[in-house]
């Protein structure tokens, strides 16, 4: 078998080992702060997971446990912190729209997960930049923008194309369409070139630029497309279901596809998909974790380029 296995681990090693060299280099110590306010073991095992990975970069990450009721008014103190850098949820907490007034209680210039509707709806318009000028970027939530990375590094990017192109030409499969991680990361490919179906259980979705990229950003259009129609034309085929019984049919997968898992269950059959797939990434988390941590230190920049500003 000539398919590739590639391990979140090795993607993620660069990413580490650039952050703590510039943490050490500059001699900073950025802070983030992750607030528990539910009893989910998977939210308390990713905050353990969170800080191991924080300890040995240098990032200092403070955990701070709370009633559901009281997130609020902890996520206004922490905004106010001049000593908190960065800040993040685990969710779910309320399990329903008051998470997402939660996600925009987080002042902008400290959410380090992008979830802040202004952070979303720049991802989904394409805009890049925070500032006219062009020197802050957005912030990109943490799953997606660790699955563009696992995308960059197996080369599915096409270097030789403009930033924002890399995609041209490229059809992805995503099996998942949720808020968090699915549909961004549908909006985020398509934004970048690809032509991306976006499965869910109620139908499948088409996020494209058109023809020749000649859309600013992408478009979305319901399709009548299944999954057999659209696996054997994926170049790329990314999943997260998060069932222990559902798998992806390897019959249908095109010969030397890409095949990337993020859902906690094994979506693949690693035997199965091995014949066919000529790089099979089986999970994601350590990057997504890695990207929690860039996109920190980036925050940080911005805080001290605006302290700066706001002195001089
Ligand atoms: P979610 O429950 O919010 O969304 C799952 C989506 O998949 C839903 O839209 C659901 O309708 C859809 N779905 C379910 N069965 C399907 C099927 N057979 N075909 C097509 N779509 C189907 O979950 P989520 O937050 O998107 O997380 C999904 C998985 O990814 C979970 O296992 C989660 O733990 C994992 N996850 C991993 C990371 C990471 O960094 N590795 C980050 C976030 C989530």
């Amino acid at each position: 078998m000539s398919c590739k296995v590639v391990l979140a681990q090795g993607i993620s090693v660069s990413y580490r080992e650039e952050l703590k060299n510039t943490i050490k280099a500059r001699n900073i110590c950025p802070k983030l702060v992750g607030f528990l306010a539910n009893e989910d073991p998977a939210a308390a095992k990713y905050a353990e997971w969170t800080a191991k990975t924080c300890a040995e970069t240098g990032v200092e990450f403070e955990l701070r446990k709370c009633s559901r009721n009281d997130l609020e008014d902890k996520i206004v103190e922490a905004n106010q912190d001049a000593g908190v850098h960065g800040i993040m949820v685990y969710y779910p907490v309320f399990g329903d729209r008051q998470d997402q007034y939660l996600q925009n209680v987080v002042d902008v210039s400290k959410d380090v997960e992008g979830l802040h509707h202004k952070y979303v709806y720049n991802m989904y318009h394409n805009i890049r930049f925070l500032d006219e000028a062009k020197t802050k970027k957005c912030i990109i939530p943490c799953t997606p923008l660790g699955l563009v990375k696992v995308m960059e590094y197996v080369g599915v990017y096409n270097g030789i194309l403009p930033h924002g192109n890399r995609l041209h030409g490229r059809v992805v499969t995503i099996i998942n369409r949720s808020e968090i991680v699915g549909r961004p990361l549908a909006a985020l490919l398509a934004n970048d070139g690809a032509k991306v179906y976006s499965v869910d259980i109620n139908g499948i979705q088409e996020f494209h630029r058109g023809v020749g990229l000649q859309l600013k950003k992408h478009e979305v259009s319901e399709t009548t497309l299944t999954v057999e129609d659209v696996l054997p034309l994926s170049d790329v085929v990314i999943t997260g279901v998060p069932s222990p019984s559902y798998k992806v049919p390897s019959h249908l997968i095109r010969d030397g596809a890409v095949c990337i898992n993020f859902s906690t269950f094994k979506n693949f059959d690693g035997d199965e998909i091995k014949k066919k797939a000529s790089i099979y990434v089986p999970a994601v988390g350590k990057v997504t974790v890695a990207m929690l941590e860039r996109n920190l230190v980036r925050l940080y920049d911005y805080q001290a380029q605006d302290r700066a500003s706001s002195t001089a």
